[in-house]
């Protein structure tokens, strides 16, 4: 492990800013951080984001779809430039939102070494022949509103406006009213062709979220992702027939829990024969949710990883007949909802090529969503991680070393410099 001294300058540049953002959106229930999409926390981080920029001569504007973008030099479509001609800009940048608990370095790593690599650039005396912007993307999580990559989906049109305004979280508001209420403008949501066309290249650095890096070297402290499995959310709810835990004999019970307790059991058995495949259920809602009553109804989100989209959706195909064949034998009924699903991502082979070889990193596959994945059906993008020692991620043992970091800052700074000139 890398360990660095104690008054290191790029450390203790790099430890002020990470005080700042860590001191946000603290979850003192669950543990770590949770920051939603246009919740108290996220406006604080923009808030700060937006000050830091402006600290480093950058001109930071929001974008219809309430992403935050910082620019060292002007993008063609602010200045109503012929995109056709106009050198593209370069991107970097993450997110600032988490999961509910989630850790700290997850999305806010890659904005703070996205500022720290601009300063890193102006270190080396380097002046974009382009413009760079740093990017801060809206609820990447899907924390709040269930679709992941909100901000970035609405960029590219890989979610309609409409769908996206619709979107509930847990209390019943609208994505719409969240937006309006963070004084943004919903109506303003889409597809953002001109950006889209003004941008010539995208790379978000991220800490690792498993231990892959590791196993392709255990000395990398930074790895070039080479793509994103296919993922998805679904959302399923066992119905039956809510009654009283004592008095109710087995032969009369409906109780929608036996089957959504077989389902969890089912997807992970059927796991067994794909080893690269994984199925999760972190979330259960049942409801009326008393200790003394069999449940009326209960919701199931799965979440499922696996290959290209086919292998998939293939496999939740499996997981929902079984959960309909046990909803069956309990004389319970299933519904089952896709949340979301997004395709397997090749990141640009050239531009993760080149920073492989840049850079000397190993290259990694991941089980992650990143609006890096969003972006690359629109935008040549590639990404690259910083080592996570234990692998831990969307909890608070999420985990990088400093030294690691400062190796994402330098690595980040001499990719972007190759992308600037
Ligand atoms: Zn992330």
């Amino acid at each position: 492990m890398n360990q660095l001294p104690p008054n290191d300058p790029a450390g203790q540049r790099f430890a002020a800013l990470w005080a700042e953002v860590s001191s946000v959106g603290r979850d003192r229930r669950r543990g770590g951080y949770s920051r939603h999409g246009f919740d108290d926390a996220d406006r604080q981080l923009r808030e700060w984001f937006t000050e830091q920029a402006g600290r480093r001569g950058l001109d930071v504007e929001t974008d219809g779809n309430g992403n935050l973008w910082a620019w060292w030099g002007t993008p063609a479509w602010a200045r109503n430039a012929d995109a056709a001609t106009a050198l593209p800009a370069v991107v970097t940048g993450s997110h600032l939102d988490s999961v509910p608990g989630g850790g700290a370095f997850d999305g806010p790593l890659g904005v703070v070494s996205a500022l720290l690599a601009v300063d890193e650039l102006r270190l080396r005396r380097l002046r974009p022949a382009r413009p760079l912007g740093i990017a801060c993307f809206v609820e990447e999580e899907g924390g709040r509103f269930g679709l992941p990559c909100l901000g970035s989906r609405l960029l590219t049109g890989a979610v309609s406006p409409d769908a996206a305004r619709r979107l509930q979280d847990r209390d019943g508001v609208s994505a719409a009213d969240a937006a309006a209420a963070a004084g943004m403008d919903p109506l303003r949501w889409g597809r953002d062709e001109a950006r889209l066309a003004g941008i010539g290249s995208f790379v978000e650095l991220h800490v690792e979220q498993g231990r892959l890096l590791h196993s392709a070297d255990p000395d990398a402290a930074v790895g070039v992702a080479d793509g994103i499995v296919a993922h998805g959310r679904w959302r399923l709810t066992f119905t039956g027939e809510g009654n009283h835990a004592g008095t109710t004999v087995v032969a009369d019970r409906r109780d929608p829990m036996i089957p959504a307790a077989a389902t969890v059991l089912a997807a992970r058995r059927l796991l067994a024969d794909r080893p690269s495949a994984v199925a999760t259920v972190g979330r259960l809602q049942v409801n009326p949710g008393g200790s003394n009553v069999i449940a009326s109804s209960v919701d199931l989100w799965l979440d499922v990883r696996y290959g290209a989209t086919g292998d998939t959706t293939a496999l939740v195909d499996e997981i929902t007949l079984l959960a309909r064949q046990e909803a069956d034998l309990e004389g319970c009924q299933v519904l089952e909802r896709r949340e979301s699903l997004s395709d397997d991502v090749v990141f640009d082979p050239g531009l993760s090529a080149v920073a492989a070889e840049q850079l000397s990193a190993p290259v990694v596959p991941t089980g992650a969503g990143h609006d890096a994945g969003i972006l690359a059906a629109e935008i040549p993008s590639a990404m690259l991680f910083v080592r996570n020692p234990s692998g831990i991620s969307h909890a608070p043992g999420e985990f990088a070393e400093t030294a690691d970091c400062l190796a994402g800052v330098q690595a980040l700074a001499d990719v972007l410099a190759g992308l600037i000139r």
